[in-house]
């Protein structure tokens, strides 16, 4: 039996970049919303993941009047794409007609926007375990959760924001019949790796026989490398030594330091989209209804797409009384999460392919180095490829 009663006219489950953009528009837009997180504020402050949002997810922000969220993040730069140790540049803002992103650390939007929530009045409740969603195929949906006094809440609501990332509750709490399920996995492995290594001046990507090798910069200390590795390969695999060596032989730098290692993991390379992306009250938004590799970058631009989606719809419907975009919200995210994923997988199959030794002299190699050269020598196709940077 819960304890507590209470009552909203959204509960958003997940403050993650997704239910925290989501909840702020909805701030703004006047509808009350009640966010809970199973994780501690500390947390989710310090999880470091994403670091670019593109023009688009800029644009949300300042449209919403948010633009201090990214106050002091420099613009996105040149792009630098090394192949077999030879640089070749692509002018990012200059082919995008200006239209460029920024560099976000996710930590860092993650706690400026929990900042930006709390101090505007916003309900952010931290430590939320054991969250259910209820009756999401009636009228009246609830959401209960046990406080870390150990008080049972329950929260009655008109619509719940399932916006709890790819192992969340809010999609599991749907028959596996009522959702289709896509998934694909790249059949390669990546190790990950975030180290107090200063930036490199451009994002570097770079393509070489020994495997594929990229470094971003995340912040002004530090720098997030990523290593192409066997699908099975696990962190025992990968000593400090071997990431360092294996780093300064596929981005041909010799030089470049070996600071101290923060975090390394093996990330998925799986691609997962769900359709639709709500089941009655329930709307799921961000890594909870898709996940898309790193490639490309746009996994955290994608949950902040549809968190932007979701605000205008719920305000329409709660508003104004017109719910049909939120009858659209569905139709209208997929068709930006199938045009990302396309990209994440054709970036994905190019920098690989283009490298892979395995491939050497065969047709598919030649595929891959005729689509990287093609960025280099036409114009049209590197617009078009920064037009994707850039997002829309
Ligand atoms: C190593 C790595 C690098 C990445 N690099 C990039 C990049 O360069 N660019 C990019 O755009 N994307 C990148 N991504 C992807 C990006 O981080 C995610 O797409 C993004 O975090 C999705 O945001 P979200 O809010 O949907 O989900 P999440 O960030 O996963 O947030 C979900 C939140 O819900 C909470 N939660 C989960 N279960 C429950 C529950 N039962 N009850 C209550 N709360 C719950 C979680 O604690 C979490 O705070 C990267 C991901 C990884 C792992």
């Amino acid at each position: 039996m819960p304890s507590v009663r209470e009552s909203s006219e959204v509960v958003v489950i997940g403050a993650g970049p997704a239910g925290l953009t989501l909840a702020n528009l909805l701030r703004r837009a006047g509808v009350q919303c009640v966010v809970l997180e199973r994780q501690s504020r500390s947390y989710v402050q310090r999880r470091q993941r994403a670091g670019v949002l593109d023009h688009a997810g800029t644009r949300i922000f300042e449209e919403a009047g948010l633009a201090e969220v990214l106050a002091g993040m420099p613009g996105d730069s040149t792009l630098e794409i090394r192949v077999d140790g030879r640089p070749r540049f692509l002018d990012v803002p200059a082919l995008s007609d200006g239209r460029t992103g920024r560099i976000v650390p996710q930590q860092v939007l993650v706690g400026r926007l929990i900042a930006t929530f709390l101090e505007g009045g916003g309900d952010l409740r931290f430590d939320a375990a054991e969250v259910t969603p209820h009756d999401l195929d009636g009228d009246e949906p609830r959401v209960t959760y046990r406080d870390a006094d150990g008080a049972v809440h329950e929260i009655a609501c008109a619509y719940v924001a399932g916006c709890d990332g790819h192992h969340g509750v809010s999609r599991a709490s749907v028959s596996a019949d009522a959702l289709t399920t896509y998934s694909y996995d790249h059949g390669i492995g990546w190790l990950t790796v975030l180290a107090d290594v200063p930036p490199p001046r451009n994002p570097l990507f770079a393509i070489t026989s020994h495997g594929f090798a990229a470094q971003f910069p995340r912040g002004p200390k530090a720098s997030r490398f990523y290593l192409e590795c066997a699908p099975d390969d696990t962190l025992d695999d990968w000593s400090d030594e071997r990431i360092w060596a294996q780093l300064r032989l596929r981005l041909g730098d010799e030089d470049l330091p070996a600071g101290p290692i923060t975090e390394k993991a093996i990330v998925e390379m799986r691609s997962f989209v769900v359709d639709p992306m709500r089941y009655g009250r329930l709307l799921l938004a961000g890594d909870a209804a898709h996940i898309v590799t790193p490639m490309g970058g746009k996994g955290m631009n994608l949950a902040i797409g549809d968190a932007d989606v979701l605000a205008r719809a719920l305000r329409a419907t709660l508003r104004d009384g017109d719910g049909e975009p939120l009858d659209a919200y569905s139709a209208t995210c997929l068709e930006r999460v199938w045009n990302y994923q396309e990209y994440s997988c054709w970036m994905t199959e190019m920098v690989h392919e283009a490298g892979d030794a395995t491939l050497a002299g065969t047709f598919r190699r030649g595929l891959a180095r005729a689509r990287l050269d093609r960025l280099f020598t036409s114009e049209p196709a590197a617009r078009a490829f920064a037009d994707l940077m850039a997002g829309g």
